[in-house]
């Protein structure tokens, strides 16, 4: 495994500059604690930086200078062309730094190169630029309002404002940083809210990172502040705050479901982005050789680590042979190896205990009589990388076809026909995406009306942009981020009315 793999002059300086440090009112400060822990390379177990361990105190700082910068002094004030260039600046700056921010994505996080450098970057660049077009389109309504109240000879004017929702807790996972936290960021400032964001544990580099870069943009002390710590601690202090207007959290379904009893205190404002257990179904008359391709990527890219990841596949029994042993086929062609290897197809997981979480439910599995067609091997010095698997034969109830695996993990299912396999596609807790694959444009609108989820792809999975809203049905989630819905999560409505 590539340990000696040289890094970028870039990385190389921020990794050696004291990266760690908490970003609260403009200012790189340690925790108040003075405690840290350290960020790991998946892939190896190397050292890369030790991180502030943020808590209460931290959180109480950051959140009260975010409050200072959304009422009073230069965020406050600016106005919305303003936020707009900044936004655009910020994707600019980042552009410039593109190779060092996938770098240190794939360093801390574990993913293949091309991932980063191609997809995930790109992606979180591409939301800056799409909301720095919407500060300007920002608006509220004027309404005929009629009151039985209103004076003899009198007349009404009633319109609405678009008002930031205030201060923002984003918290974020560790499976695809950069672009969850600009999925955040980008619509909060939009709107003119201000931030504190809580990087994963595993995974805070890239944030970092970007705090330095929306500084150099020029954003205005406050408005985005970075308190790196645990869940249990720096998270669960944030999402408890009264001085948080707004929650917006990505990540597991069991720490989202914790999370309402902390927006109880102050009823203050949530979306939720959880888990998922995304069917794809693949009908005969699909395109084969594309919907192989589309669904091993959908279940093997970035180690299945993604929420969308095409877990549960159902095949058509006429293709099921085929594809079984075309997503074996696929996996076994996948090189395994360091992120920054150019020979290497798939990184590590994120984690040993990921890794860890990964085996025994393939343990689990196999002892229930489940096929391991391919895959089922943990490896590497650090116990973190896991073969492509695909399994076969998993009963409907077992935990493998209802829990989220988050690892390379293949369910491949046979059907024989599409009202029983809408059925099974839908007998999930989650609801986040599906994936149909057919020539036959009736089928194909059939499905996508019929499947429970916030996303449906056609003869296509994880296709995802800041224009299209995304967000989770049933367990997988409240409210919607990406294009205009995304906006909304950080607005509140007022109304005015005047006798004139
Ligand atoms: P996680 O829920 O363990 O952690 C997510 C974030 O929440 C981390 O920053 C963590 O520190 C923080 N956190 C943990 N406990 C907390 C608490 N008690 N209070 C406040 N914050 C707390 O999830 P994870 O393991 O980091 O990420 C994987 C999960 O994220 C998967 O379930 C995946 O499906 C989900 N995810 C969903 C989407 C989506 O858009 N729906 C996208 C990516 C990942």
């Amino acid at each position: 495994m590539a340990t000696d793999i040289p890094l970028r002059d870039g990385v190389t300086r921020f990794l050696a500059d004291d990266p760690g440090r908490l970003l609260i009112d403009g200012e790189w400060t340690d925790a108040a604690s003075g405690r840290r822990f350290a960020t790991t390379d998946p892939a190896t177990g190397r050292h890369l930086a030790d991180v502030a361990r943020g808590e209460s105190a931290d959180v109480d700082r950051a959140v009260a200078a975010a409050r200072r910068a959304l009422e009073s002094g230069a965020w406050a004030s600016m106005t919305p062309p303003e936020r707009s260039k900044l936004l655009w600046r910020v994707a600019d700056l980042m552009e410039s730094h593109l190779d060092e921010l996938a770098e240190l994505e794939t360093l801390d996080q574990g993913k293949n190169w091309r991932t980063s450098r191609f997809g995930e970057i790109p992606a979180a660049i591409n939301q800056f630029r799409y909301y720095a077009g919407w500060p300007t389109k920002i608006m509220g309504e004027v309404l005929p309002a009629t009151v039985g109240r209103t004076p003899p000879g009198a007349s009404l004017f009633a319109y609405t404002r678009r008002e930031p929702v205030g201060v923002v807790g984003a918290i974020v996972p560790w499976n695809s940083p950069m672009i969850m936290t600009a999925m955040k960021l980008a619509p909060a400032l939009a709107a003119g809210c201000t931030i504190v964001l809580k990087p994963a544990e595993n995974t805070p580099l890239t944030a970092l990172f970007l705090g330095r870069l929306l500084q150099e943009a020029g954003l205005p002390a406050g408005a985005v502040n970075i308190v790196t710590g645990f869940g249990g601690e720096a998270g669960q202090a944030l999402a408890d705050h009264r001085g948080v207007d707004k929650i917006a959290f990505t990540g597991s379904t069991a720490v989202g479901k914790r999370l309402l009893a902390s927006a109880a205190g102050n009823l203050k404002r949530l979306t939720l982005e959880l888990g998922g257990k995304s069917p794809s179904i693949v009908l005969p008359d699909a395109d084969l050789t594309a919907a192989v391709a589309g669904v091993s990527s959908g279940i093997f890219d970035n180690g299945g680590q993604v929420c969308v990841a095409s877990a549960r596949i159902y095949a058509h029994r006429d293709v099921y042979d085929d594809v079984v042993s075309g997503m074996a086929a696929a996996g076994e062609k996948l090189r395994l190896g360091h992120g920054l290897d150019p020979e290497a197809d798939l990184g590590p997981l994120v984690s040993v205990p990921q890794a860890e979480r990964v085996e025994r439910f393939v343990a689990e599995g196999a002892a229930d009589g489940v096929t391991v067609v391919t895959g089922g091997e943990r490896s590497g010095a650090a116990g973190t990388f896991y073969s492509p698997t695909v399994l076969t034969g998993v009963r409907p109830g077992a935990r493998l076809m209802r829990e989220e695996i988050f690892g390379p993990v293949a369910v491949v299912t046979p059907f024989d026909d599409l009202d029983e396999v809408v059925g099974w596609a839908n007998d999930s807790d989650y609801g986040l995406a599906a994936s149909v694959w057919t020539e036959g444009l009736g089928d194909a609108h059939r499905l996508a009306a019929r499947l429970q989820a916030g996303t449906v792809w056609v003869n296509c999975h994880s296709f995802l942009g800041p224009e299209l809203p995304k967000g989770g049905h049933k367990e997988s989630g409240w409210g919607y981020e990406n294009g205009p819905q995304g906006l909304e999560n950080y607005l509140e409505t007022k109304s005015v009315v005047m006798v004139l």
